[in-house]
Parts: C-alpha cells; structure tokens; sequence
C-alpha cells in the first residue's frame, strides 16, 4: 500500500461509502445475510454510472476504430487457455496465514493490517509466505472429479487470445488490428479490500491489439496517448491521475515495456489501467498448445512471422470509484449551509437530466415534458418537497441539470434551467429542451 504522506484527505472513503449506499449506487452484496466479502451489487444509479463508463469505452475503442473488432467470450473458458497462458501454474499472490486468529494476508500487503485478536499486544504469528493461486475454480457437468475442473477468467483477455483466428478471418481484418471486449473477470482475492478497488467478481474492459513484432514499440505508445485520453474525457482532474512506467525488473519476462495508469484515491496512488507490450508470447504459447498455426504471412518480406500483442486492460469498477472519488465534493454555500455534489462529466452522470413541477398542479404538461425528454436522456422525474431540497437530492448524485416548469411556463412555453457546478439558471424554450442537452454533451 502507498504511505499515508500520498494519500488525499478532501475525500473520505467512509463519506462515500456511505453516500453510495444511502443514494444507490453500490452496496454490499447479499447485505440482508451479512454480505459476502469481495462483492458488491451496483444499484439503479451505480449501473448507470457504470454502463455510461463502459458505453464510452465501447464508442471510442471499437466504434470509432476500424481497426477494433469487438467480441464478447464466455467467462469459462477452454481449461487449456490458462495452461497456455501460465496463470494455472503462476497467476498467485504470497500469503501468509495468523496461527493465532487464522486471519490470512498478502505478504505483500502486511502494512496497516488490523491487530491480532488472540495475540499477546495484538502481535500475529505469521506463517512463511506461500503461492496462493487466484483462479476461482469450478466443475462442469455432473460430475466432479479433476476432468470436470473449469475456471472462472482471471482475466477478460483469454478468449480474445483463442478467438483471434476466427475473428480475423470473419472481420477480413489484417494485423494490424485489434479485438476489444468488456466482461466480467473473478480472481479469489486474499483480501479484497477498499470497496470496489480490490473484489473478488469485478469488470475489466480489455483491448488485445496485434500487430508486427517490429512495430509493437510504436503501438505502444499510440495506445497509451489514446488510453490517456480517454481518462481525461472521462473528467478525472489532472492532478488526479498520473503514468508509471514498470522498472525493468518489474516486468514479466516476455514483456517489452509496460506502464500504469494511476489515479489518487484517498488510499494513495493505485492502478486502474495496465498497458502492456507484451511480444509474441500470447499467441506463441496458444500456438504451442493448441496445435493450431496462429502466425501471420508478411506480404513485403515474404514471411511468416507470430503477431505481437499491445494490451490495454482497465477495470470498469475500478475507474467507476475514481469516477466517483473525483467527483465527490462539499460545498460551503452562503448563510453556512454545506452542499454534497458529485461533480460528474454529463458524459458518466447517472442521470443526466431531473424534472419538476414547481406545483403538483403542473403535473401533467411536466411529465409531458420529462417524456420528451426521456427519449433521448436519462431523465429523473421529482415532485415531491421544496424547488431547494429537490436541487440538493439531484446535486448529491451528480445531475448536472434540472428544469423546473412553472406557472408562467404555460403562458410563455420556456422553463427554468439550473446547472449544478455554478447554479445559474436560465430560462429556455422548452421545445428548443432537447437540442439545448443535446449541444451541451456534444461539446464535451
Ligand atoms: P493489482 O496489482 O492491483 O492486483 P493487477 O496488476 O493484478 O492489479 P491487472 O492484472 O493488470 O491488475 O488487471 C488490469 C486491471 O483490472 C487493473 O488495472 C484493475 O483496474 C482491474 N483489476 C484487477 N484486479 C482487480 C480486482 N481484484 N478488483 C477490481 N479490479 C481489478
């Protein structure tokens, strides 16, 4: 973990936890049996949340790409990939075991762990490490002995790797080129830990990209501007987020380079994004162990050669907490009231637009207007309390418009329009509603 010196303090992680409970965004699954540690179920508003997250991935890594294929594998994948790959035999974390209260750790991760309950002075009497493997494992069919075993993916990336062949000869793509997909992926983590950063069932949004071994360092670092990107469109702060490359002893012996995308959580800088070179290495082992020729023919040299992989791999959960990180703020406003508003990018709000009556008399043309509306926008339809308390309930989940319509909306056919960060209001004709939200999102 980072020390507590790189750690922010304008945001609590109980705040929030508890904001995202209270308002629906996500909370403990299996809550009303205690919950299961390591999962979380995403509410209405945290689905939004983090469909938005992932429906922009999408648009901007397979749609407006040709040279992005999307797919979607199953999460049991052929047992074979993960020999091939290594994660049977390597993908574990160090673990160390408490002979006293039987608590396990990450021998990696002993620093600020909670005392021991049995131990004199709350001391653990660690055990030496050992290789805990990560791979949720399961039995297929009825039966279940040591041929039925399966694994959950550890990882999104392993159907790409056996799909590559037939997604390239049904696309009538030619390295270079790339297959994305979103999905979920499982690892028995030792200790899941900082809400949704470290679970045990959680979303990756991974892109394989292949192409000529020589040509790997230059897609590199095409991929890794593209990925930047997208986290600033995303809204996150710059000062929030920052790259770091691996040493050369950090890297995984087939790998060319690789580097972290970084982001500032009140727990210190941690990883949402890997961007990796990883060489020939996938599709050579999946060569190796399904017989099957995956290589490439080089029409300028003549020659057959095993395709590189660029890879790209962010977790949505985990880039939905930075989202909601960045974005939680409280507000000092005159007369000493204080405001909680979720700053969100229009592009993540969950809601992106509420509508009230300024009376329930004006109940029907409102809603009129709120359906309208709903056609293209994520809309919130509130009658119930005070104008004020309506805009705080919208502020504190990260609207950033609503529109009142009034008595005098009737006789002049405009509404009142308040924006979140500034809380201006303007008045706009309400059949211009939609092209005004549609503009705004446009521009971002
Ligand atoms: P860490 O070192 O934090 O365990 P990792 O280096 O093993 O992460 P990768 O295998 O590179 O992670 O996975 C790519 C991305 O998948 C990570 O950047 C992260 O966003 C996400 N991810 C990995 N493990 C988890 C997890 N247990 N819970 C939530 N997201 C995860």
């Amino acid at each position: 973990m980072s020390a507590p010196d790189d750690a922010r303090s304008d945001v609590r992680m109980e705040d929030l936890v508890s904001l995202c409970a209270r308002r629906g965004f996500i909370f403990q699954s299996g809550e009303i049996y205690g919950g299961i540690n390591g999962f979380w179920d995403y509410g209405p508003l945290g689905v939004e949340l983090k469909n938005n997250v992932k429906a922009f991935w999408w648009q901007r890594m397979v749609r407006e790409r040709d040279d992005v294929e999307g797919l979607d594998g199953a999460i049991i994948t052929h047992p074979r990939t993960w020999e091939a790959s290594g994660h049977i035999a390597n993908f574990s974390d160090p673990m160390v075991d408490c002979r006293l209260c039987k608590k396990r750790f990450r021998a990696d991760q002993l620093e600020g762990i909670a005392k021991c309950t049995e131990g004199r002075g709350g001391e653990h009497s660690l055990t030496e490490p050992r290789d805990f493997n990560l791979m949720l494992e399961t039995h297929i069919g009825a039966s279940a002995d040591a041929a039925s075993v399966a694994y959950l993916r550890a990882e999104t990336c392993g159907p790409i790797f056996t799909a590559f062949k037939r997604v390239r000869d049904a696309s009538r793509q030619k390295v270079p080129f790339g297959i994305a997909q979103i999905g979920k992926a499982f690892r028995n983590e030792i200790n899941p830990r900082n809400f949704i950063f470290r679970s045990r069932e959680f979303e990756q949004m991974e892109l394989e990209f292949f192409c000529h071994p020589d040509e790997s360092a230059k897609w590199f670092e095409h991929w890794r501007s593209v990925r930047l990107q997208f986290h600033r469109d995303l809204g996150f702060d710059e000062s929030n987020l920052r790259t770091r490359p691996h040493a050369p002893d950090e890297l995984a012996h087939y790998a060319n380079a690789a580097e972290d995308v970084e982001f500032l959580f009140p727990f210190g800088w941690q990883e949402i994004e890997g961007i990796h070179d990883r060489g020939s290495y996938d599709l050579t082992q999946h060569t190796e162990f399904s017989g099957k020729d995956l290589s490439e023919f080089d029409e300028q040299s003549k020659e057959r050669y095993v395709p590189a992989v660029v890879e790209t791999s962010v977790g949505a959960d985990r880039t939905t907490l930075a989202l909601l990180c960045n974005a939680f703020d409280e507000e000092e406003l005159e007369g000493g009231e204080t405001r909680t508003v979720m700053r969100f990018s229009p592009r993540v709000a969950p809601i992106k637009v509420a509508v009230f009556p300024l009376s329930k008399k004006l109940r029907e043309p409102t809603k009129k207007l709120a359906a309208d509306l709903r056609k293209r926008f994520n809309v919130f339809y509130d009658e119930s309390g005070a104008i004020g308390r309506r805009y705080r309930r919208q502020d504190e989940i990260g609207t950033p418009w609503c529109v009142t319509y009034d008595f005098d909306s009737q006789e002049d056919g405009q509404v009142t329009v308040r924006e979140r960060d500034s809380m201006s209001q303007e008045r706009v004709s309400a059949d211009q509603l939609r092209t005004y939200f549609q503009d705004r999102m446009d521009a971002l």
